[in-house]
């Protein structure tokens, strides 16, 4: 498409087209990174309590508009309206929670000969969020608080399928009072928006979630102007379940750790591997709980799961599902227009064993693998062969065990008799190919600040 044509935006429920907006190229990131550079040194002058304030006002007026940005993130990413609010609730209590951090900025203090030193951290400058389709707002969120927080302007891209939530929260944050040019949007093409941000040299950072592909791409680019880089990106997760653990919790609880936002979560726990005397008890409760799943209309309020995001990903999904596919059973999907796929359980993994693509490949998309194991170094060999390190669970009653295991995954994010991975106040990011760089907790503030040491005579 050429620059500033016309982009469709579109309802993955319907397939109808939920709004046209202007398709920005490389020269609109140009100007955006020429506003924001102009508006940083203002930004970062700005005193802590009154950055505080203006992230603390960002928070009040997300809540303020939680219903109509959860309608249109529901609509325009197909995702449950529960969900949505659910999602939009978190994007308040990442300004909230940020809003603490410009004056707890800290730096040290070193004994040292002939003088003091001292660090301060500073702002990095301009950075350039380049964010994916399946949790729009939020993951823009995630790196707009710490961002903001530490006094950066930043040029946020959103996913071309998905950009509205993040133009309205652009308008309702200067409704706040951010000050003009702190944060621009330019919703454009990734391999023309997202590859000018990497390749600009007025950008200081990169913060990228998406594919692990486009995640190697963006750190090779980055490489050219040694831009800061931190990437969030792809997962296949394991779930282990031992014979010791509540298995009626771990099969209730499973479903929606793979299936929630139609698989299309990077925390997706999409391996499941149960110990063997467990498997029929588990794999028939868990039967039970894919099949109760309710896909449907995601603006319907009983909904929990909605369609995928788009046919072209639809059409990678169902490959993994082809007639030789060995499926335990399906959950259920709607007729008609949208881009439905059935909950899948596939066990055992088929052809190929562990060394099938859907043992194997990031899915992104409601298809879980079930697959039995023995002992617990089998389990811990099982999890940990795949490129990926981002989540993972582990059900037991031997607390001794579950924590000997959390210990031996190779993962970022771990839960113990849970599936949750997210939280505002911690440390979320992966191990291996799943990235690097922590988001979320006060570690990511790290990643948008340079340390700056100073040394006094005295
Ligand atoms: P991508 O990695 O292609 O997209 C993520 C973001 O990067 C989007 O904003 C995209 O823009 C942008 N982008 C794409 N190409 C470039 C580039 N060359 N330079 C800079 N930015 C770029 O993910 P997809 O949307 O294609 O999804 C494909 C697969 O990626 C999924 O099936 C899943 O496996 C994985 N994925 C993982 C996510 C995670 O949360 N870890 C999130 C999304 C996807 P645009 O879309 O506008 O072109």
């Amino acid at each position: 498409m050429s620059q500033n044509a016309t982009l469709e935006v579109l309802e993955p429920a319907t397939e109808a087209v939920l709004q046209e907006i202007p398709h920005a190229g490389a020269a609109d990131v140009d100007r955006a990174v020429e506003r924001a550079a102009a508006a940083f040194p203002a930004w970062r002058a700005v005193t802590p309590s009154d950055r505080a304030a203006a992230l603390r006002a960002i928070s009040d007026i997300v809540r303020e508009h939680r219903e109509e940005l959860a309608q249109l993130e529901a609509r325009n990413a197909g995702k449950p309206i529960g969900d949505a609010r659910g999602e939009m609730d978190m994007v308040a209590q990442v300004f909230g929670y940020y809003a603490g951090s410009p004056e707890r900025l800290l730096g040290d203090t070193i004994p040292v000969a002939g003088g003091q030193a001292w660090t301060v951290r500073e702002p990095l400058g301009v950075v350039g969020l380049i964010v994916p389709w399946n949790f729009p707002l939020t993951i823009a969120a995630w790196k707009l608080g710490p961002a903001l927080a530490a006094g950066n302007a930043v040029v946020l891209k959103p996913a071309e399928l998905t950009p509205l939530t993040a133009l309205r929260f652009a308008e309702l944050a200067l409704e706040a009072g951010l000050p003009e040019g702190v944060l621009n949007v330019v919703a454009g093409p990734g391999s023309v928006c997202g590859a000018r941000l990497v390749e600009h040299p007025g950008v200081a950072k990169i913060a990228f979630t998406g594919s692990t592909e486009v995640g190697r791409s963006i750190a090779a680019g980055a490489a050219q102007t040694i831009k800061r880089v931190t990437l969030e990106l792809g997962g296949k997760s394991p779930n282990i379940v031992f014979a010791d653990a509540d298995l009626t919790a771990a099969a209730a609880a499973a479903p929606g750790a793979v299936f929630g936002n139609a698989g299309q979560d990077c925390c997706a726990r999409s391996r499941i591997l149960v110990q063997r005397p467990a498997m029929d008890a588990f794999m028939a409760e868990l039967e039970r709980a894919v099949t109760a799943i309710r896909v449907g209309d995601p603006l319907s309020e009983g909904t929990e799961m909605g369609p995928l995001i788009s046919a072209g990903h639809r059409e990678r999904v169902s490959s993994f599902v082809d007639n030789g596919a060995p499926v335990a059973f399906r959950g259920s999907a709607p007729d008609g227009p949208g881009f439905w796929f059935a909950p899948t359980v596939l066990c055992p993994v088929g052809a190929g064993g562990t060394s099938s693509r859907a043992w194997r490949e990031e899915i992104f998309g409601p298809v879980a693998v079930v697959i039995p194991f023995d002992t617990e170094e089998e389990a811990v060999r099982l999890a940990n062969d795949t490129i990926y390190g981002l989540s993972g669970s582990i059900w037991s009653g031997d607390g001794g065990r579950a924590l000997r295991v959390a210990r031996a995954l190779d993962a970022g994010v771990l839960s113990i008799n849970s599936n949750t991975s997210v939280r505002v106040s911690t440390p979320f990011g992966g191990f291996k190919q799943s990235g690097y760089g922590r988001e979320l907790g006060p570690h990511a503030l790290d990643a948008y600040t340079e340390v700056k040491s100073i040394f006094y005579a005295t």
